[in-house]
């Protein structure tokens, strides 16, 4: 077994296994499986700082994702795809799925969006129904303000969707005060659950959208409408995977304990950059820094494989490289949820440094040293 440092599936801890272990009963028979349902959907909502209500999905993030733009689309809608990432880039292909037009808002992949350009660019175009906002783009680390874009884009009355998958729980994020008409979030990020698992948080205004449409959902499994009266009718459109779900709970409620959570994610982001720059090592972004994942461009003289392989077979620990265009060129660290203690992070940069100085490429500084320094004279 490796140690998980990837930016996603993230460790999973032991009292979460533990509780995916329990007797089952049957969730749609027992009512107290709907109570308990609804206790975690509540949970939820009230650490993400909202009174929307949440809904927990039984598919991995990508289902959130795509139960959000099926839910508000219909045919010729018009969407406007905020894209400075993969993932940004990617929610066009669901609003075509559903037959809507995306038009997409595309920016410099190396730096945060440019509020002040958005907000010049919304004032001639801004006949949206919905914007879709990525607010950290994993495959290169890229982080969003959505406390600015998404209250932005509702005064011109544009629904919001954002995908927080690998962000939530590693950055600040307060929903109702961000103005997030539609949250996506997934179990095998930051949360550290394992993947099986997305919830979603709908506002008042999402749920009159979905109301209102003229034509409907074209979809059953990402349908959000389907679960309106779940708890009247003591009903799931479909068996809930209970396990699962007692896993998540279990994760929420050691997140809800952790209250060094957020502040344990900056020092750590900080401290991790702050090392590999002062080492020699060059950032993958310019700005836009998420706290939950460090990408950094694979030094000249080696190969991205090289590095992941003998971090795997000789050290036992497990980083990532990337996709699409990034492919073969970066390397990403994923410190999240329970990959985000001082403990993982000397462990994995004292290894990463023995990995590098065998591989002929010189660092000015000892990684697990100057991590550990920084944070010590930078206490949580
Ligand atoms: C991980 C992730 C998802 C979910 O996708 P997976 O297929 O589960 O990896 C969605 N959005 C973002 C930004 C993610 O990092």
């Amino acid at each position: 077994m490796y140690k998980l440092m990837t930016p996603g599936p993230t460790q999973v801890l032991e009292n979460v296994r533990m509780s995916r272990s329990l007797a089952c009963t049957n969730p749609d028979l027992d009512t107290e499986f709907v109570e308990f349902y609804k206790e975690t959907c509540e949970l939820i909502s009230s650490l993400l700082h909202t009174k929307n209500e949440t809904l927990i999905l039984n598919g991995e993030g990508i289902l959130g994702l795509e139960a959000a733009c099926a839910s508000l689309t219909e045919a010729n809608d018009k969407v406007l795809i905020l894209d400075n990432g993969i993932y940004g880039k990617g929610f066009a292909d669901f609003v075509n799925i559903y037959q809507g037009v995306p038009e997409i808002y595309h920016a410099d992949y190396k730096h945060t969006l440019n509020v002040d350009d958005l907000a010049a660019y919304l004032k001639d175009h801004h006949d949206f129904k919905y914007a879709t906002v990525v607010h950290c783009d994993t495959p290169s680390g890229m982080l969003n303000d959505i406390s600015r874009i998404c209250p932005l884009l509702k005064q011109y009355n544009i629904l919001t969707v954002v995908d927080s998958v690998s962000a939530m729980f590693g950055e600040p994020l307060d929903v109702d005060q961000f103005q997030i008409d539609l949250l996506c979030g997934g179990s095998q990020k930051a949360v550290s659950a394992p993947p099986g698992l997305t919830f979603v948080t709908i506002s008042d205004d999402a749920k009159k959208a979905i109301k209102n449409r003229r034509t409907p959902i074209a979809s059953f499994y990402a349908n959000l409408k389907l679960f309106e009266n779940y708890y009247e009718t003591k009903w799931f459109p479909y068996t809930m995977p209970i396990s699962d779900i007692y896993g998540l709970r279990t994760a929420f409620n050691n997140i809800a304990a952790d209250h060094k959570l957020l502040n344990r994610h900056k020092i750590i982001g900080e401290a991790t950059r702050n090392t590999l720059q002062a080492a020699g090592i060059k950032l993958h972004l310019e700005s836009g820094f998420s706290n939950t994942v460090t990408v950094f461009d694979t030094p000249d003289q080696v190969h991205t494989e090289w590095i992941l392989d003998k971090m795997k077979s000789e050290h036992g620990i497990m980083l990532a490289g990337s996709f699409d265009d990034l492919a073969g060129k970066v390397i990403r660290i994923g410190h999240m949820g329970a990959n985000a203690t001082i403990s993982n992070m000397i462990e994995t940069l004292s290894a990463l440094d023995t990995v590098l100085r065998e591989l002929n490429v010189s660092l000015h500084v000892s990684l697990s040293e100057y991590f550990l320094h920084y944070v010590n004279s930078n206490p949580a």
